[in-house]
């Protein structure tokens, strides 16, 4: 039947409807409601307060206001008690609709009046019941009203929200009566017994008219499962194939001769988990599998050094490494440290491997030197941004890509830095720790080591929040620890560069800072309108000692690393996010002395001051990374959602934990038996996943 025919639809409607996709009455099946509202009798709505509900009766009385501003008022009745209902806007029009003796169902909000002699119902939406049709009487059999989405192109229809509830109803009924197969399930009979799931019918039926709660709730966890089970399969085809197919580079060496000149080299000792995550990514590198894997550690726990062993290994066997950076400052920073590393080790081991910066902004001379050397092979170690990935850098033999605080770069950049070899190894690194439910979905098709483990000379760094009151008292503290020789951050958030008020604020309180507050110290500061150069010159005038406090925005946020820096003051903290508080505090706590991170902030709503207190609370990169995800949803974490990757519609990643452990494990089970999905009980499933992941099969290899 075409939709057009569907009650309540007709041609205009039906034009709408296929705007957003829905062609044909099955397509109705795939609406998820956004939530669902209670019908309740009305004696029962009084003590229902604040609460959206649905009710349904016989209309007693309409009265028209006194002056037309004011709301029509219908009083419903049905058998229990009667509620009136003020209806605001077009009271003549209003006045008219509703008739008496007739029935209707009422979705509103319960409120009262009157200081609480009567109980109301604050008007959303109606819908007129005719009891001699039998769909309108099915349509009462269900105590739950699912209320959806309402699109503007539907609503330039003048659909309501009930309205649409009855539609999809409607479309329900007519399907399931009339093609009782409908829908075919998605999941395998064995996979939905194994986990004791719904059927995809009972899902789609019990998530849209649900008889009772908790019915809604295993009908979504049905779903959810679907989603991400065949997200798993996708990622674990992904990881089979890109292991068991593209041949890459077996960097076979005497790793022990490298690990003891690097360690003679080292001023201090590995920890266990750095020691384990080296082993970790030898034994990719050495296997002839392209390596891919996600290496996460908290901030300051020590991922560098690791992945500059990795380096080693791919130098060794004659290949290139590259590092790639998201900002410049770091570039530099990298470059710095990466090149003394190597200066000291090319003594010990022998060998004569140079580093090589590459970035924006180098003149051209110097640049084309640079390009020159890095195409010859002159360059071993390649340190860089995404002046890396410029189509004029060619390298001689790139076999091994590190990818720092990789959240800072998108997915065709690091494919594009992976082109740059053949078939390199790769391997990201980034210190916001990722809730596992999100690096199992977003990043579930690689490898993942994490470095749990602090150095050991690591204090825990002292954190407490205090009012813009007591700011005074912030900068006495701040120059009794400067007197001690300690240096100092004060953070000042400019969310985006481009607001000139914050850069002013920022620059007055610099002024301040400079001439008042630390008159006796030297003060500098850097933001991100300042040209890289002059960002690094004041860095490395404060890395150096000849300045003591540094005035500074975000552009510090990620790795850069000054020991003596111990004490970080963040002002209106409350603009930051919770992750980011973590990368910024992050700056401090590197060295052997306590380290002190104060957080200003004047007004705290609720989420500002959970964040602020879990900061307080634990320095956990993990633990804090959770409750960043609790109280953002994981689609703002990174922006991931624009990736496309998490166009979840029922999947909850902050708490679907466990679904997403068995979908995971049931997808790469099948994976494992059978790679290509060519047995004849994953035909579906391959069916199925080719119509949701068209767009991403061209990276795998199924028949
Ligand atoms: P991140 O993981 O945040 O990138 P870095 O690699 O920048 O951290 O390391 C932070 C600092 O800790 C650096 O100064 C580094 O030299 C030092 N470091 C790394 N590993 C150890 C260790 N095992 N013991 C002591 N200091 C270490
Ligand atoms: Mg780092």
């Amino acid at each position: 039947m075409d939709i057009k025919f569907l009650k309540g639809v007709g041609e205009k409607r039906a034009e709408a409807f296929r705007k957003i996709g829905i062609d044909s009455l099955e397509d109705f099946l795939t609406f998820i409601p956004r939530i669902h509202i209670k019908r309740v009798k009305i004696a029962d709505a009084r003590r229902m307060l604040g609460e959206n509900i649905i009710v349904y009766g016989r209309v007693l009385s309409v009265t028209r206001p006194s002056r037309p501003s004011h709301p029509v008022t219908v009083e419903l009745e049905d058998g229990t008690g009667s509620i009136e209902i003020p209806i605001f806007g077009g009271s003549e029009f209003r006045a008219k609709q509703f008739r008496l003796d007739e029935d209707y169902v009422f979705y509103g909000k319960v409120s009262e009046a009157f200081k609480g002699y009567t109980t109301r119902l604050d008007y959303r939406d109606h819908l007129r019941i005719n009891l001699t049709d039998e769909t309108d009487r099915d349509f009462l059999k269900y105590s739950f009203v699912p209320i959806y989405e309402l699109s503007g192109i539907l609503k330039a229809t003048w659909i309501k929200p009930l309205t649409l509830s009855k539609i999809v109803f409607n479309a329900f009924r007519y399907v399931i009566k009339s093609s009782p197969g409908v829908p075919e399930d998605t999941l395998p009979a064995s996979v939905i017994n194994d986990n004791v799931l719904y059927s995809k019918k009972d899902a789609v039926l019990r998530i849209n008219f649900p008889i009772n709660f908790e019915q809604i709730e295993t009908a979504r966890k049905r779903l959810a499962f679907e989603e991400l089970f065949y997200l798993q399969l996708l990622l674990a085809l992904k990881r089979k194939n890109l292991k068991d197919e593209i041949k890459g580079i077996s960097f076979e060496t005497d790793i022990k001769q490298i690990a003891g000149n690097f360690i003679k080299v080292l001023k201090f000792d590995l920890t266990k988990a750095q020691k384990r995550v080296i082993n970790e990514i030898y034994s990719d590198m050495k296997s002839e599998k392209v390596m891919n894997r996600l290496l996460q550690g908290d901030v300051g726990s020590g991922k560098t050094i690791v992945s500059v062993f990795g380096m080693l290994i791919a130098l060794k066997c004659g290949s290139q490494s590259a590092f790639m950076c998201p900002t410049e400052i770091l570039a530099e920073q990298h470059f710095n440290t990466i090149s003394e590393f190597i200066g000291k080790y090319n003594k010990v081991a022998g060998t004569d491997y140079s580093v090589t910066l590459l970035v924006g902004g180098q003149k051209k001379k110097l640049r084309n030197e640079i390009l020159g050397n890095i195409k010859s092979g002159m360059s071993n170690i390649i340190i860089g941004t995404h002046a890396l990935i410029q189509e004029s850098v060619s390298f001689a033999n790139l076999g091994f890509v590190v990818i720092d605080e990789q959240h800072k770069f998108g997915v065709m950049q690091r494919a594009k830095i992976k082109d740059k070899g053949l078939n390199p190894d790769v391997l990201v690194m980034t210190a916001t720790p990722i809730p596992r439910t999100l690096s199992l979905t977003y990043y579930g098709d690689l490898d993942v080591s994490v470095i749990d483990e602090l150095p050991a000379n690591r204090k825990k760094v002292i954190t407490s929040l205090v009012k813009d009151t007591a700011k005074f008292e912030t900068w006495s503290f701040v120059k009794d620890k400067l007197g001690k020789g300690s240096r100092a951050f004060i953070i000042y958030p400019i969310i985006d560069e481009s607001e000139k008020l914050d850069l002013k604020s920022a620059e007055e309180n610099f002024l301040n800072h400079k001439n008042i507050n630390f008159k006796n110290f030297n003060v500098g500061m850097v933001h991100g309108r300042m040209p890289w150069y002059e960002i690094e010159e004041t860095m490395n005038d404060f890395k150096s000692g000849k300045l003591d406090v540094l005035v500074a925005t975000t552009v510090i946020e990620v790795g850069i690393d000054i020991p003596e820096a111990n004490v970080m003051i963040i002002e209106e903290a409350q603009r930051f996010g919770l992750s980011q508080l973590h990368q910024l505090r992050g700056r401090v706590g590197r060295g052997a002395d306590q380290s002190y991170c104060i957080m200003i902030a004047k007004y705290l709503d609720e989420i500002s001051k959970k964040r602020l207190d879990t900061l307080c609370r634990t320095t956990d990169g993990f633990e804090i990374a959770e409750v960043d995800m609790e109280i953002r949803g994981p689609g703002e974490f990174y922006g991931i959602r624009q990736s496309g990757v998490l166009n979840f519609s029922v999947t909850d990643l902050a708490k679907d934990n466990d679904i997403l452990e068995k979908a995971r494990k049931t997808a790469f089970n099948i994976v494992d038996r059978d790679p290509h999905l060519r047995m004849h009980e994953h035909e579906m499933i391959r069916k199925e996943l080719l119509k949701k992941y068209k767009d991403s099969m061209y990276l795998m290899n199924i028949a």
